[in-house]
């Protein structure tokens, strides 16, 4: 049963401070997207907050409607990044990248806010310079806390930063993957950034991309967490207002897409020429207007009514479907979709985290992937559909048995092994 939460409402901008906010996509009272339970949860009540976008008429900017305070969702966090081959390999090779560039040396601290199990940071490591984790999630520290890497447990922001800064000096390069989307008080988090970076350093915001969700109708990306869906014309927004200008921006396609932006002090470097690529490519795609959000709105509800009526025509052959994958934007679609182990009778995930606890809302069982082919259900719903190549060349021997994939979105579809992308060389 879901009890609902308590929430603060964003009346202005997060970036901005403009009123104009126009809610656009709607997708009910959810739970929190990481809150997995264990059995014993299942009977309590559970809380569960409104889920809304809102687009800024200002600037632009997209964001929730309402906000749940940080703590409750990272204080205890199932997500590590390591779990997925394709993500840490991502994360070394931005360690590389970032090395190169900035010719870090011995001397040299990078700080990575978000740091989660430390996969970046270990990927720093290599190259000898010294690193410091912040995240506000204890059970990764305790963890994590053999594994060589320094760690400040807290959220980051001008507190924090001061107090980083007086410790362990200031930092070089300081990163922030996946965890930019995160922050509701983004004023403060940048007078933080301006506290905690050495004269001529830069900071490397990943997040994930607006326009990629747009494009593929990626709607599970939406939840509580996510505070921010980033175009690159919302972030020199708020990037100007703190003395700091974005010199680089890249797409990257992991997550199926990504932009990496590297920022610093005004001044400090010439902007790369494809900084205003990526600009003219936002204005070209209508990311400025209200009406390409209210398509997006629409497909996403399109996508409910197609894959409600896939899984009613499966269960009426007598098939039996289950789940691959407990991302947590799993839980957006599922709760969306009022989706519960009547339609999928299990999760597969190769989290140890994960397995033997349930989905938030719709207490689906999360058990061990080997459980795919002892089992050979007729058909997997893929919830993590950015690792689509990655799960189909997994799980090879499951399709040639004549098992079947559904790929939920932009437009549900069945995909087998055939359509596996190989893997690239480069
Ligand atoms: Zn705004």
């Amino acid at each position: 049963m879901i009890r609902v939460g308590t929430t603060r409402p964003i009346t202005e901008c997060i970036v901005c401070s403009s009123s104009e906010l126009t809610p656009f996509l709607d997708l009910g009272v959810t739970p929190l997207a990481n809150k997995f339970l264990t059995e014993d949860e299942l009977q309590a009540p559970e809380p569960g907050y409104p889920l809304k976008v809102s687009f800024c008429g200002d600037c632009g900017h997209v964001q929730l409607s309402e906000v749940v305070p940080p703590i409750e969702m990272f204080e205890d966090y199932l997500y590590v990044s390591s779990a997925s081959d394709t993500l840490r390999d991502h994360l070394y090779e931005l360690s590389d990248v970032m090395h190169e560039r900035r010719r870090l040396s011995a001397d040299d601290l990078v700080v990575d806010i978000g740091c989660n199990d430390g996969a970046l940071l270990k990927g720093f490591a290599r190259f000898g310079v010294k690193t410091l984790g912040v995240d506000p999630a204890k059970n990764l520290a305790e963890l994590e806390r053999d594994s060589g890497i320094e760690r400040y447990v807290g959220l980051f922001g001008s507190d924090s930063a001061g107090e980083i800064a007086d410790r362990w000096g200031r930092a070089d390069l300081i990163t922030a993957t996946n965890t930019f989307p995160h922050i509701p008080d983004l004023h403060d988090f940048m007078l933080g950034i301006d506290k905690a970076l050495a004269p001529g350093g830069a900071f490397v915001v990943e997040a994930h991309y607006l326009m990629d969700m747009i494009d593929q109708g990626a709607f599970d990306t939406i939840y509580h967490e996510h505070v921010s869906y980033w175009s690159l014309g919302s972030m020199i927004r708020l990037f100007g207002q703190h003395g700091f200008e974005v010199v680089d921006a890249e797409r990257v396609p992991l997550h199926h897409g990504q932009l990496r932006v590297t920022v610093q002090r005004k001044g400090d470097r010439a902007p790369e020429s494809r900084v205003q690529g990526v600009l003219d490519a936002e204005r070209d795609r209508g990311l400025r207007r209200l009406e390409t959000f209210e398509r997006f709105a629409e497909q996403t509800r399109r996508v409910k009514r197609d894959l409600t009526s896939m899984l009613a025509d499966l269960q009426g052959q007598g098939s039996r479907v289950v789940g691959y994958g407990a991302p947590a934007k799993g839980n957006t679609l599922l709760s969306f979709l009022e989706i519960g182990p009547d339609q999928i009778e299990y999760i597969v995930d190769r989290s140890h985290l994960k397995q033997g606890l349930y989905t938030p809302g719709s207490h689906i069982p999360i058990v061990p992937v080997e459980r795919l082919l002892e089992d050979q259900p007729d058909a997997v719903v893929l919830f993590a559909w950015n690792f689509v190549d990655e799960v189909l060349r997994q799980q090879a021997e499951y399709c040639r048995r004549g098992g079947r994939f559904i790929v939920p979105v932009p437009t549900p579809v069945e995909v087998g092994l055939d359509d596996a992308q190989p893997i690239p060389t480069a």
